[in-house]
């Protein structure tokens, strides 16, 4: 049995990146220092249902029939050169270089083009673009903090090993004794198992984030709260709060999707990124969304070098447009402006609102996707790529902005291409068609 070390977990945005892999015969058989999600990742490729070849049906009723790859990619093409407002959507699980072939092929076909943040931390991305962005790297929360929140996230359960590995368990330069020199804030409306392990745990009302957020900030001036509670909160917990946040010698505020996407949603962020710049005026505090996928940050990336927005950006009119509740791709689907979507790298079928989901059912569907979702229930061609991260390599960016290599560990089936390799044989396509 190989032995294969200093592997990237390309499942959470943690990007945990001193996974081993146990290698038989091609097989991951097993895993050493990854969770259990990070650990279903490399494992599941063989127990789930996998696609090794192309397959199409003309019709949705019809069962796929297996087909070769050059006649996948022409009908792509032909599909994609031929529609009116065509959508690609996708992109978080998996590599940048596929990142940015998609934003290529969107230009080309005057589509447009998203990635899941639009049902994720999309308002954060917007957020940053208003107002700027205090953030640090997770060394630096590893090594530095001795003040740790956790706003609208359960790390516990959707990315486990961030608490150990940097949040509030784990032994730093300056934080030798890991939790014992720590003090943990959770802000949830739940008792969730997160919320558990907090100093103090600030239970907000549901959509009350932004009045909690303000609040904080006004206390922090040193306002009195003329109220006996604020968002379900008592007015001197708030206090109590407010004082360890301002007595931090090196604070950060993690936060998650129960913030961008409840009531004021980017509002929310822009109130919480003033938060943090109210507090450097005291002591140093950063911020970190908690991103999901584990690439969902490296789109936003990508798409802001090449249009200079992050994601929901429109070429139809030959150069970039963004306007979200416009060009987000959920909405076109609603409001059924999309005729065609080519979907990668993610399940809308599993997670978009329903009327989306209706209109994904009326419209040509190509999904790039390795195994059977949701979404290629819904396809006419399936293109199957390799894994990234698992069968081949890339770059994908952690939740604090850094680059992280990720590795091959086993060889891909014979007859599939990485998505970049997928998407390029489409642009070549594409050109020979317009
Ligand atoms: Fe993978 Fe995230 Fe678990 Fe780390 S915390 S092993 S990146 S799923």
């Amino acid at each position: 049995m190989e032995e294969v070390k200093n592997v990237v977990c390309p499942f959470c945005g943690t990007l945990c990146d001193d996974i081993i892999c146990y290698v038989k015969d091609n097989h991951i058989v097993g895993t050493k220092n990854a969770c259990r999600i990070g650990h279903s990742k490399f494992t599941h490729r063989d127990g789930a249902v996998r696609y090794t070849e192309p397959l199409m049906r003309e019709n949705k009723k019809d069962d796929f029939k297996k087909v070769d790859w050059d006649t996948a990619i022409e009908k792509t093409g032909e599909i994609l050169v031929n529609a009116k407002r065509p959508i690609l959507y996708g992109f978080s699980a998996t590599e940048c270089h596929a990142h940015a072939y998609g934003m290529k092929l969107a230009e080309m076909v005057g589509g447009v083009v998203s990635n899941t943040a639009e049902v994720c931390h999309g308002p954060s991305v917007w957020a940053l673009q208003d107002v700027g962005y205090p953030i640090c790297t997770l060394g630096e929360v590893k090594n530095r903090a001795d003040v740790v929140i956790y706003w609208g996230c359960n790390p516990m359960h959707a990315h486990p090993r961030h608490l150990g590995r940097y949040g509030v368990f784990a032994r730093g330069f300056f934080r030798e004794r890991g939790r014992s020199d720590r003090t943990l804030i959770v802000v949830d409306p739940r008792k969730t198992d997160t919320a558990k392990l907090a100093d103090i745990h600030l239970q907000v009302e549901q959509h009350r984030d932004y009045e909690l957020i303000s609040a904080m900030r006004a206390a922090l001036k040193g306002f009195k709260l003329g109220v006996d509670k604020v968002a379900g909160i008592p007015v001197e917990t708030i206090y109590e709060a407010v004082d360890i946040l301002k007595n931090a010698q090196f604070g950060i505020l993690f936060f998650g999707m129960g913030v961008t996407q409840s009531k004021s949603k980017h509002r929310n962020i822009d109130n919480a990124i003033q938060l943090i710049i109210d507090l450097n005026a005291y002591t140093k505090f950063s911020l970190i969304p908690m991103r999901g996928h584990y690439n969902v940050n490296g789109f936003n990336q990508v798409c802001t070098w090449i249009s200079g927005f992050p994601l929901c950006v429109d070429y139809s009119r030959g150069y970039p447009r963004f306007n979200p509740g416009d060009t987000s791709v959920t909405d076109l689907l609603m409001r059924k402006e999309a005729d065609v979507m080519l979907n990668i790298a993610s399940d809308p079928g599993a997670h978009f609102p329903n009327k989306a989901v209706e209109r994904m059912a009326e419209i040509p569907l190509i999904a790039i996707e390795p195994h059977r979702t949701p979404t290629t229930e819904l396809a006419n061609i399936i293109l199957p790529p390799a894994i990234a991260g698992v069968e081949c390599e890339g770059t994908a960016y952690r939740m604090d902005g850094i680059p992280i290599e990720l590795k091959r560990v086993i060889e891909p089936p014979e007859d599939v291409l990485p998505d970049r390799e997928i998407l390029k044989r489409i642009i070549s396509k594409v050109e020979e068609l317009l």
